[in-house]
């Protein structure tokens, strides 16, 4: 058995969901077709998670990827979206899992040719870029979903309903990993646009924005470049709420041993500790909320959903603190990083 059938990528014939949605009531089910989708930028993330999450879901059917040098044992593959949308006209889906350089290009490409859009974070290289695909979605009718993967981590809506309406006291969030361990010899990650530390760093921030009850805004911080690279390996940023609530991030991509991301908030009520990235919810030392991660089984439900009914989910606000910390951060040159 090769490594698709393991995937359950390679079935012999689309399966077929049951849905009892319009015609409820009248005694009689029908099926809903698969949403036949291509994927694009066989790397890591895309053979991590999007690979075997589309294999088993009954929402998509996985038809063919376009990678400039990769290809997906048994399943057709070509060096380009355009090639890969030309060879399957009945394609009505792309997912883009390429680095966030170029994406746009891609995703005007997909949307113009009328598919529905999914982009891995960051949805793009530029906040502009992102607000012209939402505009080109909207135009065209077509579904855009620019996923925050943290989002959809276990405990994060649980953070969110138990944070709602309490005054906060201070947060603390700390996102500190080992880039040798997660983002081996990726070179576009420290170059203009890959974003470096905030490549991670901007989960903690898409987790932030959702489950904080105030806005927030950058008020001051140093990012640290190595001195032979173009993006920063750690960083410290202070926000503050519209309330006046201190909230730190501490990024550091040289932590090895245990990894950290963890969001402290501590208020008037008791202090909550969202930690292993949104797997695990403690509310003063006691656990409330634990689970295995399933974020790209829920982000694929979510796709589908929007898919369906023609809806687009893009929200910026991750992106836009990152583009104010490197408007509004200070610049540190430390140590040369080598792979
Ligand atoms: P990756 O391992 O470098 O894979 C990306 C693939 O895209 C490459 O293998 C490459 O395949 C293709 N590609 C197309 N244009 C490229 C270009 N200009 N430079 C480099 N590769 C290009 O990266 P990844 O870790 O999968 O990350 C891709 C996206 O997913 C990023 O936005 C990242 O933030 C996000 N993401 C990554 C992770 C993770 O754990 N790695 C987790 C969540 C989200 P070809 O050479 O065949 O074209």
């Amino acid at each position: 058995m090769h490594e698709l059938d393991l995937l359950g990528v390679n079935h012999p014939a689309p399966r077929r969901r049951r849905s009892t949605g319009g015609l409820q009531g009248q005694g009689r089910a029908f099926v809903t077709p698969p949403i036949r989708i291509g994927i694009v930028g066989v790397g890591k993330i895309a053979r991590d998670q999007h690979l075997p999450v589309l294999g088993a879901s009954a929402d998509f059917q996985l038809v063919a990827s376009a990678s400039r040098n990769a290809t997906v044992e048994g399943l057709p593959g070509y060096p380009s979206l355009a090639e890969m949308l030309d060879a399957h006209p009945e394609l009505e889906a792309v997912s883009l899992c390429t680095p966030p350089l170029g994406r746009w290009e891609l995703a005007a490409l997909a949307l113009g040719r009328g598919k529905h859009v999914m982009l891995e974070k960051p949805p793009g290289a530029t906040l502009s870029e992102v607000e012209d695909l939402r505009v080109l979605a909207e135009r065209g009718g077509r579904a855009l979903f620019a996923t925050w993967h943290s989002r959809f981590a276990p405990c994060v809506e649980a953070a969110r309903s138990w944070l709602a309406g309490r005054r906060l006291v201070s947060v603390r969030i700390d996102w500190r990993e080992d880039v040798r361990r997660w983002h081996p010899g990726q070179a576009w990650i420290w170059e203009p646009g890959g974003l470096g530390v905030f490549d991670p760093g901007i989960n903690a921030l898409s987790i932030a924005t959702r489950i904080l009850p105030e806005p927030f805004f950058l008020k001051e911080g140093v990012l640290r470049f190595p001195e032979n690279r173009a993006t920063p390996i750690a960083a410290d940023l202070l926000f503050q709420d519209v309330r006046g609530v201190r909230i730190d991030l501490g990024l550091d991509w040289l932590q090895t041993g245990p990894q950290t991301w963890a969001v402290r908030v501590e208020t008037e009520d008791g202090v909550l500790l969202l930690s292993g990235g949104g797997g695990r919810l403690e509310i003063d030392g006691v656990v409330q909320c634990e689970a295995p991660e399933a974020e790209y089984a829920r982000l694929y439900e979510r796709f589908a959903r929007l898919v369906r009914e023609r809806r687009s989910d893009v929200d910026l606000s991750p992106l836009r603190h990152v583009a104010d910390a490197f408007m509004l951060g200070r610049r540190e040159t430390v140590a040369p990083f080598e792979d």
